[in-house]
């Protein structure tokens, strides 16, 4: 069987490619490894929140780029940021042209832009009436319209590389499909046990799996079998959830613990804190994650930051994780607390004895492990009753993937282009990460990256050469 091009995986990033190839009178086919006609994908349960950093995407490119290498500590590849950077408007503009609608996020900074309609901000998985879902399955009608296709239940397992040239796909089944390009497009290794052991966590098990499972690696396996380069495997974008969430399918993806834990101490059983609670919740999940025990953290606070719970974060904590049977431990003294929560008193006493020390002197940056004040100040944790709340780490996507240049091609390890392939979504790497684990956006990723390659494949097919955006 032959296209002019084959994309793997049918979520934002590989409709957003396949549509663009398709828009330029090409034949691009989607194998999709889901089987049901709302196969599950990160993208359909996305909460649908656009952004480059936490940043609207329709402010200057130049500003946009800044951002990005300043959330990476300078640590993301210059070329796909500047490219996605200079694409974001007109990203945006297309979905637009395609029908979707934004509306303004209810809980985060003016100006994020959220598809419509928005979800309802509760706890538990909410897609089905959502903008994202309706998206989805708009852009794979649009597909078909134009004279694409989106066929599931098609895993696809290796690439057929020749000469140096990637000329198409194997699937599972054995089937082998030609093209002139190949996109990957299936959304990080999240769901690989065994690359997230290798790469992320001793122990991928005691991590909340929070997204669809249908990220399992097999594009980053497939390309790094023909000599690809990967960058920051190490890194995942997630949040802090409550421990119960491992079992109770209410309490993921929301409510999230980000904020309270950046408003608290969060120690281990000893009692001590270990990582920076003021560099917020996705440096924060990646340092739970890191523990010999990824399910020995919990955060420890006052009634102020509880109270404050009532309204902080996308799903506010309080009442809604105890509502849908989540663990909140309540005590008169941190003795009691510290009883209840398995934590050792000594151990938490001097902790909190410090750290209230360190907050009153000023010298809480001096603290070892250090804490940031400058997005989150420290509270003092004076004002009875105590909580204590039971965590674990939510991965949601990983951050690392397959090395890309300005138009999405793949990389080799000595930095070549590997011809014909090319990644798009949340397989590709370089984009986020560096040491304060900086997060780019999910969506931005898929959409925007999926529009410059499949921009990119059309210029290809039509054998000239095209500026971005
Ligand atoms: C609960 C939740 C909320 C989120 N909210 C936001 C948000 O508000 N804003 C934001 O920016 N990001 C958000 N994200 C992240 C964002 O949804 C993802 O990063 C993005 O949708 C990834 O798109 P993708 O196309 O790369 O991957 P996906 O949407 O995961 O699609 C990949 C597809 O590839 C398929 N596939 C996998 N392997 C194969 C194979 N071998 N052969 C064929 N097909 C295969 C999968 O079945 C899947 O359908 C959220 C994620 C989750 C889970």
């Amino acid at each position: 069987m032959q296209f002019d091009a084959v994309v793997v995986g049918g979520g934002f990033a590989g409709l957003t490619a396949a549509n663009h190839i398709a828009m330029e009178g090409y034949r691009p086919i989607v194998l999709e490894a889901g089987i049901d006609e709302k196969y599950m994908c990160n993208s359909r349960v996305s909460t649908g929140a656009l952004h480059v950093g936490f940043r609207n995407p329709e402010d200057p490119a130049d500003q946009l780029f800044e951002n990005i290498m300043s959330e990476t500590d300078g640590t993301a590849r210059k070329d796909i940021a500047q490219t996605l950077a200079e694409n974001s408007q007109a990203t945006i503009n297309w979905m637009r042209d395609e029908g979707c609608e934004f509306m303004q996020h209810p809980r985060r900074a003016s100006g994020m832009p959220m598809m419509v309609p928005g979800r309802e901000m509760k706890a538990g998985l909410d897609w089905e009436n959502s903008g994202p879902n309706k998206f989805l399955l708009a852009l794979a009608d649009k597909l078909e319209e134009r004279g694409g296709q989106l066929r599931r239940g098609a895993r696809v397992s290796g690439l057929v590389h020749n000469d140096g040239q990637v000329c198409g796909v194997y699937t599972e089944a054995g089937e082998k499909i030609e093209a002139i390009a190949v996109v990957i497009a299936d959304g990080g290794f999240q769901a690989d046990p065994d690359l997230v052991g290798r790469h992320i966590t001793l122990s991928p098990e005691k991590l909340r799996q929070r997204n669809t499972q249908t990220g399992r690696g097999d594009g980053l396996k497939m390309a790094v079998a023909i000599g690809a380069e990967t960058i920051g495997l190490d890194k995942f974008y997630g949040h802090v959830l409550s421990r119960d969430a491992m079992m109770n399918e209410k309490l993921w993806p929301y409510p999230q613990l980000d904020v309270v834990c950046a408003k608290s101490i969060v120690v281990t059983p000893d009692g001590r804190r270990f990582a920076d609670e003021g560099q917020g919740g996705v440096y924060f999940t990646n340092a739970i994650a890191a523990l010999d025990d990824p399910l020995s953290a919990t955060a420890v606070f006052d009634h102020t930051v509880w109270e404050d719970a009532k309204v902080a974060d996308i799903v506010p904590p309080n009442p809604s994780l105890e509502q849908n049977g989540g663990t909140v431990f309540e005590a008169a003294s941190l003795a009691e607390l510290a009883g209840l929560a398995g934590l050792d008193p000594v151990g938490l006493l001097d902790t909190v004895t410090e750290y209230n020390d360190s907050i009153r002197t000023g010298g809480v940056c001096g603290l070892s492990p250090t804490r940031n004040t400058e997005k989150f100040p420290a509270h003092l944790i004076e004002n009875a009753p105590y909580y204590a709340i039971p965590l674990c780490a939510g991965i949601t996507v990983t951050s690392g993937g397959l090395a890309v240049d300005g138009s999405a091609q793949v990389l080799s390890k000595s930095g070549e282009v590997i011809s014909g392939l090319y990644a798009a979504g949340s397989v590709v790497g370089g984009l986020e990460g560096g040491p304060r684990v900086g997060y780019v956006g999910g969506l931005i990723k898929a959409f925007g990256i999926g529009r410059i390659a499949g921009r990119a494949i059309a210029a290809k097919l039509a054998n000239k050469c095209i500026k971005m955006p």
